[in-house]
């Protein structure tokens, strides 16, 4: 008789889901006292190296799991039930590198801030690898329909697990799919977006596929987009974002947020775009984004308004929002968004203006026309964004001092493991990874 085991988890530094399981059978005491974990996990990169940390073998926390989170997979063979957690000192206060506890502050910083509520949804690309590509197949019903069980079957698992997916879609990319789902508050968005991955990467895995979230499966090819698109909500609810006599259409809280994200954008991306190839992506000319930019409507931008289909005043407030487009799957749903929100209030603190929507290709501009519009590229490399990380005390005092010390090392832990490897022999690593 197999015993029946729930496996509780974070979402970690590295973007990977790691945890422990335990008997399902001891799920309530567990619920309490949570399961043991180690302070230098945190270190473990993507590829499993461990980079030198500042806790080395001492301390113990616990991972509390979040029923809330729960899961239970039907794979066929097995069921596999996951909870996503917080990770906790043992006296109960939350820990410094515990990414969700880490979105939470976000959180309650922007609503002691503007008493709003943030709405989000996490739009994710991926490829499957191995499989044969079939080329002339982007967005065909020959290219959907040849992958419409994986895709039935995902859609599915997302509605058992409690989301509400949204499309299914057959990506311009090799192999390349899209899954999208609605809306939720901030906090269940990012534990949707964790757990949407997980769960495209299992059922695919069942179907005898691997499907890869990597930011770039090669270097001249098309990236894997992460964007989150986010709006506003009175605490009853009512939508605000849009205000039609506000500059680009926002409004004021929603201005000053999105002009805090493209103040900080060049640093931000050392935690939305966090892999080395994360910039192979970060490009002109690949609809993802290379400028610190705001676009109406425009794919090139890092910030996006998007469209809306309703005609009347109520319609359009309720569909009114942004979509932040410089984000990919090697983040952990939970700092990446976290980051935005940080961002966003040092923007509203600021009371800063938003800088008007650009209209035309900011690549052909000389530095000079981009900088008199206070635009720049975006870094290049993950070095050049952690070491912009490095200097910026405003974004690192969104954290914990221990945090910024850790991911720095963590992450100059992953260059490391790189050395030597071109990009597509990069490529090719993060492709197994994520
Ligand atoms: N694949 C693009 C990216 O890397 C996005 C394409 C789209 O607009 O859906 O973000
Ligand atoms: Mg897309």
């Amino acid at each position: 008789m197999n015993e029946a085991l729930l496996f509780a988890a974070t979402s970690d530094v590295s973007g990977k889901v790691r945890g422990k399981a335990f008997p399902l059978s001891a799920l309530e005491k567990r619920l309490g006292k949570g399961i043991g974990w180690t302070p230098t996990n945190v270190m473990i990169s993507c590829f499993d190296g461990i980079a030198e940390g500042p806790f080395g073998s001492l301390g113990d926390l616990v991972l509390i799991p979040d029923p809330n989170t729960r899961i239970d997979l039907d794979l066929g063979q097995v069921i596999e039930r996951v909870m996503l957690g917080d990770i906790r000192e043992l006296d109960g206060t939350a820990w410094s590198c515990c990414t969700r506890s880490i979105l939470k502050a976000a959180i309650a910083r922007l609503n002691a801030l503007t008493g709003l509520q943030l709405n989000v949804a996490f739009e994710h690309e991926f490829q499957l690898v191995g499989a044969p590509d079939a080329a002339g197949e982007a967005f065909s019903l020959q290219g959907f329909s040849h992958r419409r069980q994986l895709g039935e079957r995902i859609m599915g698992a997302l509605r058992d697990a409690g989301m509400q997916p949204d499309t299914f879609m057959r990506e311009f990319g090799a192999d390349q799919y899209e899954v999208t789902i609605d809306p939720k508050e901030a906090l269940r968005a990012a534990d949707e977006a964790a757990l949407l991955r997980e769960i495209v990467r299992l059922v695919a895995r069942a179907e005898g596929q691997q499907a890869s979230f990597s930011p770039i499966r090669e270097p001249a090819g098309v990236g894997n987009g992460v964007h989150i698109h986010f709006s506003f909500a009175t605490d009853d609810g009512r939508p605000a974002t849009w205000d039609p006599a506000g500059p680009n259409a926002l409004s004021e809280p929603a201005s000053a947020f999105a002009a805090g994200i493209l103040k900080y954008l060049p640093t931000l991306v050392a935690f939305t775009a966090p892999s080395e190839i994360s910039y192979l992506r970060l490009t002109p000319h690949r609809w993802s984004a290379a400028y610190n930019n705001l676009g109406d409507r425009d794919r090139e931008s890092a910030l996006r308004i998007c469209p809306v289909t309703a005609q009347d005043p109520e319609g359009i407030a309720k569909q009114f929002n942004m979509e932040y487009r410089a984000a990919d799957a090697a983040a952990s749903p939970y700092l990446a968004l976290a980051a935005l929100v940080h961002a966003g209030c040092q923007g509203i603190e600021e009371a800063l203006a938003c800088p008007a929507a650009t209209q035309e290709d900011l690549s052909v501009l000389p530095p000079e026309a981009l900088a008199a519009r206070g635009i720049e590229r975006l870094p290049e490399t993950l070095e050049q964004a952690l070491s912009r990380l490095e200097r910026d005390e405003t974004v690192r005092g969104w954290f914990a001092p221990v945090f910024s010390e850790v991911y720095l090392a963590h992450k100059r832990g992953e260059l490391a493991e790189l050395e030597g490897r071109d990009p597509a022999a990069r490529c090719r690593a993060y492709l197994k990874v994520y």
